[in-house]
């Protein structure tokens, strides 16, 4: 195994089409049988070498740039992202240790970067900071197929999703995985690639239906940009369509993800999350409320106090950081026996009975 760092400026192809060598600026040739395409945007291999066709969600998703900022890191560093709408996109949150990692995702359609920059520090409640803030565009979108020939484009060489749900290593843990499979299951040969492709393709679609929800079904109308995302139903796939039909019809949304296959890559639960948490329903006469009798069937009291036991059981995230960072096991440093098994108390308390229901 050699590693070397260089600017690949050139990729040979064979008689077949395959790629046969990759050449640096320093002239060095580097011959191999397989090659996996990690050149990020620039997507050496796959776009720019074999000219695979790309495919752009820019008529769903609106967003192509980021800025970015770090401040200052916080006492007891929250675990968790927040994911906050402004004017013209979103912004992220990211406790790290040590500092705070922010940007806000937005569309050059509808914001210049001066005005992302004024917009992000007015949210974090910042001054302009003497940290650089970094300006990043990317494109939305996937390439057409991921594996062709004798070579593999992984991350954002094979495409790229705005990072509202934070899918980006998801997909290349899925690609890898199933080219793993395939490549072995055909016997070290391309056999299965159009298969490979074409689960990778419809895990990225999945993806970004899912995303395109949360932009079609937000309630704000206070600028250019939310008016143009929620107005925005050219883009929706009939997939989408039926599944927002089935939403403000009443039908049975379990079984129309499943028929759409729209559920493969999100869950019931998660279609329920953000349907539900965009505050959009039904018309109110067509709602039908539990009776008194099912209301009373939710524990919530009994949720509550489950959450808060739940809480006993980990320690505050910078101790647990510093331990693992010593290599010690967590579970050796705090008794866990106060409340028995988690999963058990939970499946105790109906969730399972309900979600089934
Ligand atoms: C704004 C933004 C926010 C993100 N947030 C998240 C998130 O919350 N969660 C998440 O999972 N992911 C997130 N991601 C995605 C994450 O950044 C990528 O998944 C990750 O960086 C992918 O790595 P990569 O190797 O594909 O590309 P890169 O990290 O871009 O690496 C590509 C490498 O190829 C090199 N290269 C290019 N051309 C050549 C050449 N000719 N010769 C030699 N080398 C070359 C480049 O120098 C670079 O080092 C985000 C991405 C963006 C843009």
């Amino acid at each position: 195994m050699i590693w070397r760092d260089c600017t690949i400026a050139d990729v040979v192809r064979s008689d077949d089409g395959n790629v046969a060598s990759l050449l640096d600026e320093e002239g060095h040739t580097y011959a191999g049988d397989f090659f996996i395409d990690c050149s990020g945007f620039a997507s050496l291999i796959t776009r720019k070498a074999l000219g695979v066709e790309y495919r752009s969600y820019s008529d769903a998703l609106f967003n192509d740039r980021a800025v970015t900022l770090v401040t200052d890191g916080e006492v007891e560093a929250s675990s968790q992202t927040d994911a906050t709408a402004l004017a013209n996109g979103w912004a992220w949150r990211i406790p790290q240790q040590g500092r705070v990692g922010n940007g806000y995702v937005y569309s050059s359609r509808f914001c210049s970067p001066e005005q992302a920059e004024t917009e992000l520090l007015e949210h974090l409640a910042e001054k302009r900071p003497d940290g650089e803030m970094r300006h990043i565009p990317f494109h939305t979108g996937r390439v057409e197929s991921v594996w062709n020939g004798n070579t593999l484009a992984l991350g954002l060489s094979q495409g790229f999703l705005e990072p509202l749900e934070a899918t980006a290593l998801a997909l290349v843990q899925l690609t890898l995985a199933r080219f793993v499979r395939h490549y072995e299951a055909g016997g070290f040969t391309s056999q299965y690639a159009s298969v490979v492709n074409r689960e990778v393709a419809d895990a990225f679609d999945g993806v970004k239906q899912y995303l395109q929800s949360h932009f079609l079904l937000s309630n704000r109308d206070d600028s250019d940009y939310w008016r143009a995302c929620r107005s925005n139903s050219a883009a929706i796939s009939p997939e989408l369509k039926r599944v927002m039909e089935c939403w403000f019809g009443r039908g049975d949304l379990s079984e129309t993800l499943q028929e759409t296959g729209l559920g493969r890559h999100y869950k019931l639960n998660s279609w329920l999350y953000i349907l539900s948490g965009m505050g959009v329903f039904p018309k109110a006469d067509q709602l039908s409320p539990p009776s008194e009798e099912q209301a009373g069937k939710v524990p919530l009291d009994d949720i509550q106090t489950f959450f808060e036991k739940l809480t006993l059981n980990h320690m505050p995230q910078s101790e647990a950081l510093k331990l693992l960072a010593q290599g010690r096991n967590l579970h050796d440093e705090r008794e866990l026996a106060a409340m028995g098994d988690p999963l058990q108390d939970l499946l105790g308390l109906g969730f399972a009975v309900s979600s089934a229901g």
